[in-house]
This record gives C-alpha cells, sequence and structure tokens, in this order.
C-alpha cells in the first residue's frame, strides 16, 4: 500500500512537472512614484497577466507614494506633510501604514546610533532647496551658510516626535520641526507591497523602486528555479566599467546608497543629498554603500546610515545584524565588504 503511495506521488510529481507551462519574461516600467523610476520584472504565461501583476504592484506602491510624500497634498489623505504642516497645531489622524513607517524609522535611529533621522527635516530642506536652485542655476550655486543649518539642526529632536498608536496620530511639537522619510521611505514601501504579494502567493518577481530592490522568491530558469541577478553600479562616473560586480538573491532586497543619485556642484566640489547629523554637511567616506537583507526596509535604513558612519562603526553594526551583509566603496576607490558578502557574488564578477 505504501509502495503504490509512493509510485502515484511520483507519477503526479512527473506529470505536474512536465505540464509546467511555458513563461515569458515581462518588464514594465514607470515614472511618478517616489520621484524615481520603477522597475517589474516577471514571468508569466501571458502578457495579460503580467500586466494585470503590475497594475496591481504600481497601485499598491502608489498608495504608499501619496502616504509617504512630504511634498504634495492628496484629496482624502493625511499624508507625512499633512503632519509637517500640523507642526506645533496639533495631531494629525493618519494611516496606519504611517505608524508604522514612523515607529520602524524611530528604531532604526537607534540602531544606527542616531545617523538616520528623520527628524532631520529642517536642515535637509535647507540642502534641498540650495542643491535645487543650483541645478537650476549652476553659476549663482552656493553652499546653505552654516548659521542657517546650525540653527536648524536646533528642531531635529526625534525624541520629540509624538506618536500615540493607539489613537493613530502624529504630533510635531514645534511649529519648525519637519519630518524627510527620504532615507526610508522606498525601501519600507517595497517590503509592504512584496510581503502582500507573497501573502497572495505570488512566488517570483523583481521589484526596483529608482534602485531600491526586492526579490519576491527567484526566476524561472527551465525546469528549475535560478537566483535573480543584480548589478552593483560603479559610483566613479569615470570608470569605464559601468558595474562593479553582480550579486545573485532569491527573495532578498539590495540597496544602494550614492554620491551619484542626487547632488549639485558648487566651484568645481560635489555636494549630494546624504547628510551627517554631526557635522550637518554630506557624509564623505564613501562614494557607494550597498546592502543586501531580507527586508528592504532595513536594507534602505541601513545603506544610508552606513553612508554616514565610518568603517569600523559601520562593519561593527552590519556584523552583529543576522542576515544583513554590506559592500562599502570608500572615497579613494576602495572597495570593502563585510564577511559574507561574498557568498552572493556571481562567480568571477569580483
Ligand atoms: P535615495 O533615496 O536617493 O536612494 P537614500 O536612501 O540614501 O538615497 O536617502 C537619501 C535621502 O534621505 C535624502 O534625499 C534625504 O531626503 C534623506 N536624508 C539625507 N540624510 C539623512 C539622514 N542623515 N537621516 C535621515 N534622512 C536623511
Ligand atoms: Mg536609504
Amino acid at each position: 500500500m505504501r509502495r503504490l503511495t509512493l509510485v502515484f506521488l511520483l507519477v503526479l510529481l512527473m506529470v505536474t512537472a512536465g505540464c509546467r507551462p511555458k513563461t515569458t519574461r515581462y518588464q514594465a516600467e514607470f515614472l511618478g512614484l517616489f520621484d524615481t523610476v520603477t522597475t517589474i520584472i516577471g514571468y508569466a504565461e501571458s502578457k495579460e497577466e503580467f500586466t494585470a501583476l503590475a497594475r496591481q504592484v504600481q497601485e499598491q506602491l502608489a498608495k504608499y507614494h501619496r502616504l509617504f510624500d512630504i511634498y504634495h497634498n492628496y484629496e482624502g489623505v493625511n499624508n507625512l506633510k499633512t503632519i509637517n504642516d500640523h507642526a506645533g497645531v496639533a495631531p494629525v489622524k493618519v494611516d496606519r501604514e504611517i505608524i508604522a513607517l514612523l515607529l520602524f524609522a524611530k528604531a532604526q535611529y537607534y540602531a544606527t546610533g542616531g545617523a538616520v533621522n528623520i527628524a532631520l527635516g529642517p536642515v535637509l530642506k535647507i540642502w534641498h532647496d540650495y542643491r535645487t536652485q543650483g541645478i537650476l542655476d549652476p553659476h549663482a550655486a552656493e553652499v546653505p551658510p552654516r548659521h542657517l543649518l546650525v540653527e536648524a539642526a536646533r528642531y531635529t529632536t526625534l525624541e520629540g516626535l509624538i506618536i500615540d498608536e493607539a489613537a493613530a496620530t502624529v504630533y510635531l511639537p514645534d511649529a519648525r520641526m519637519r519630518l524627510d522619510v527620504g532615507a526610508v521611505a522606498k525601501g519600507f514601501a517595497v517590503e509592504r507591497v512584496a510581503r502582500q504579494l507573497e501573502a497572495e502567493g505570488v512566488s517570483s518577481l523583481l521589484l526596483s523602486v529608482g534602485g531600491n530592490i526586492r526579490a519576491i522568491g527567484g526566476k524561472p530558469d527551465g525546469k528549475g528555479v535560478a537566483p535573480w541577478k543584480i548589478g552593483i553600479k560603479n559610483p566613479d562616473p569615470e570608470s569605464p566599467v559601468p558595474q562593479l560586480c553582480n550579486v545573485l538573491i532569491r527573495g532578498e532586497a539590495v540597496v544602494s546608497s550614492g554620491v551619484y543619485e542626487r547632488y549639485y556642484t558648487v566651484d568645481g566640489t560635489r555636494y549630494h543629498h546624504i547628510i551627517d547629523p554631526h557635522t550637518l554637511m554630506p557624509a564623505d567616506y564613501f562614494t557607494s554603500v550597498t546592502v543586501i537583507s531580507r527586508d528592504s526596509g532595513l536594507a534602505d535604513a541601513l545603506s544610508t546610515a552606513l553612508f554616514i558612519l565610518p568603517l569600523e562603526t559601520g562593519l561593527e553594526l552590519v556584523e552583529g545584524l543576522d542576515g544583513v551583509e554590506a559592500l562599502w566603496v570608500t572615497d579613494s576607490g576602495e572597495v570593502i565588504s563585510s564577511a559574507g558578502f561574498s557568498a552572493y557574488l556571481e562567480e568571477q564578477s569580483w
């Protein structure tokens, strides 16, 4: 009897394997979310099937985009801008996903010794305004005056942020406080969407929001499943090699922070967008940092934090975390990685 069951099971397995429908690789790209390009790659039996899934992903990401937007209002939505606009005025009732993001960001603030601080808004706004102006009119580009940055830094204490979880309200008690979730929101949103898709049974997809990459499973490859191959960008614009290396992932996130993303130039010097809360200036140890982790929210927060922290502090932080690996490119072009990073490297891609 037992033998019979086994034979039957084997036959059934063979039939299912033999009947597996052929899938084709599809890719969708769209703009307008998180101020960057979103790319979705997947394998489906038909274009229609893939398009329907891509639309669903787009809609879900758009919901997070509206909630986490600090620049625009949306009718009927209390978002991060609403919280900022009500600083010093009143608590704002918000969607539970905003509460989740803020609690996550607060935890990351403590975990990174304050390197990632979403209450750094007043300082980041000054850099944002000077950068925007400097890009519009490069000849008149200026570095923000020190006294402006120092004055703004007085209103950046994250401890001041009041989150009432029971009431689902958020309050910035000083009118000069501002939240900026640029360092964490994309990764957090991508993770939430990926988990939702996984819960719905999606077993293979690759999401990228401006290079914030999160894989669901691997990719179909003939009879089995192969890892996704992700190229890590070379931060040196002068190098003839556009990629540092390739990493192979199944279900992990890969997130990079780099000087090449957003910057402007004053008198030949580049000023990028990741600001060290201690110096109030762009962090200058590295030209890029890449983090691999199963959680894209964590990878995003850490890539920003590791970009700011000295190498020894960052290495210690990463080695103390389970399932997190990182790759640093120093200002002088040296490439350093955490102990387990090489396990993700495509052979001979180094
Ligand atoms: P990107 O979003 O461009 O891929 P990051 O994830 O590193 O890169 O986030 C950079 C953004 O985070 C900046 O544009 C700014 O809005 C914000 N930011 C910069 N420095 C800090 C900091 N020390 N703490 C928190 N947020 C920061
Ligand atoms: Mg980040």
